[in-house]
């Protein structure tokens, strides 16, 4: 990608409305655009590391047996009234709207409901089960506040999955794979050392339910940890009968800020049963569904990432998301020599799959630079002048600002 042609610009100033630093920043870099409190517009640089983030969940989900599915926004009131969740007192965040005809319309805040319907035309058999669809879809949810940026946003893609087990040891079975994919997924996205599994409320359906909490001052929640023993308990479970059952003692917990990145919930049988959702078993008899849920917000995730990874000049973004891998920066001063050397460098990277940001503009090297380090790509390759003389190239690493001279071939084998 040249940079001369990218059509989003950064900004020196971040919007005077804009309170979160996660946000600040996107919008200042150009990734993000924000239309209205928590309504966030992806741009170019944004999407592809929100493409990138989705693409590690995906993959993750597929391993665990995951089949993608996008369900629609526009839900039929009728099943959400068997579950009793179309009231307004039992869901706060939902938004409604009307045919134009006066149907009543909502806009889905999450798809227990809709997917177990959608299940009765094809689930009949114990030979049917288990399954696990899964999606990436917008959620629309009326947020009371959404001041933190894309972690609370009130339009947001969600990743969500739905498991229909036969039984209660075949649901625990898989529900324990997916608290292990989530792990590995928190991981390559590299906030795995401060994300916790952490111990939750579980509604009515099971004493807990699993959340995935990174440790953020930015945090909305409240959670202990031990980081010795790798255990965390929400705020709202922190209580002396969790502590027994944990076997750990108040003093072996810090309180500390988190963001909840994902999150894992048994349902038991309270869609099936709400929305009539049976399989014949081998003896012939009818039986509830097992449920379970699972949801990450790649935004959400996205958003703690440009809070916990940044420094006072931008973006820090590990690898695996970045925009781009390398960015590609000439400072020719009209030297003709070293466009042409900076040219040839972007398609031969280009050629051989490197992802680069071409910055091939003609403004003040300073003014590169500081835009570079406000977009936050891991790695940033200088050719100049200096660099032509030594027939090499410069390598600055974004993260500690780590400098060396490289040659071509050890650029190509890096990457
Ligand atoms: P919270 O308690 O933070 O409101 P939640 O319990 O409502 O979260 P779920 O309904 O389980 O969250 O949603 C699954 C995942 O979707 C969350 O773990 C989070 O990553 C993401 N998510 C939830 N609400 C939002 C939001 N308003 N903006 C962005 N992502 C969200
Ligand atoms: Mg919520």
């Amino acid at each position: 990608m040249r940079q001369s042609t990218l059509f989003t610009k950064t900004r020196k100033e971040a919007p005077k409305d804009e309170v979160s630093k996660n946000a600040e920043l996107l919008i200042r870099a150009g990734f993000i655009n924000k239309e209205m409190a928590g309504v966030y517009s992806y741009l170019p640089l944004g999407l592809r590391t929100l493409n990138k983030i989705m693409e590690i969940i995906r993959r993750e989900m597929e391993s665990i047996g995951g089949q993608e599915t996008l369900l629609t926004t526009l839900q039929a009131p009728e099943v959400w009234k068997k579950s009793g969740r179309w009231d307004d007192k039992v869901v706060d965040v939902w938004f409604k709207t009307k045919l134009l005809n006066e149907t009543e319309v909502g806009l889905a805040n999450t798809h227990e409901e809709a997917l177990t319907q959608l299940l009765k035309s094809h689930i009949s058999s114990h030979k049917d089960l288990p399954i696990y669809p899964y999606q990436f879809q917008t959620k629309f949810r009326n947020e009371l506040r959404s001041k933190s940026g894309l972690m609370r946003a009130r339009e947001f893609i969600m990743k969500d999955l739905y498991s229909f087990s036969k039984s209660e040891e075949e649901f625990r079975a898989f529900y324990e794979e997916c608290a292990a994919a989530y792990i590995r997924i928190f991981g390559v996205l590299g906030i795995g050392d401060r994300t916790y599994r952490t111990f939750a409320s579980g509604g009515s359906f099971s004493k807990y339910s699993d959340e995935f909490q990174t440790v953020s001052e930015a945090g909305e929640d409240i959670i202990y940890v031990s980081k010795e023993k790798n255990i965390a308990i929400n705020k709202e479970v922190y209580n002396d009968e969790v502590l027994a059952d944990l076997k750990i003692s108040k003093d072996e917990l810090e309180e500390k800020k988190a963001i909840e990145v994902g999150n894992i919930f048994p349902l038991s049988t309270k869609f099936s049963d709400a929305l009539g959702l049976t399989y014949k078993d081998e003896d012939g008899s009818q039986k509830p569904i097992v449920m379970g849920s699972y949801g990450i917000g790649p935004g959400r995730v996205m958003g703690t990432i440009a809070e916990i990874l940044s420094d006072e000049k931008g973006l820090v973004w590990p690898e695996t998301i970045a925009p781009y891998d390398i960015h590609l920066i000439e400072i020719s001063n009209v030297n003709e020599d070293v466009k042409k050397e900076a040219e040839r460098l972007y398609t031969t990277l280009s050629e051989s799959g490197v992802e680069v940001l071409y910055d091939d503009r003609e403004v003040r090297a300073g003014e590169k630079f500081a835009e570079s380090d406000l977009i936050g790509i891991p790695i940033r390759i200088i050719v100049s002048e200096k660099t032509l003389a030594e027939g090499k190239y410069e390598r600055v690493m974004r993260k500690d600002g780590a400098a060396d001279m490289v040659n071509e071939s050890a650029l190509l084998s890096q990457t």
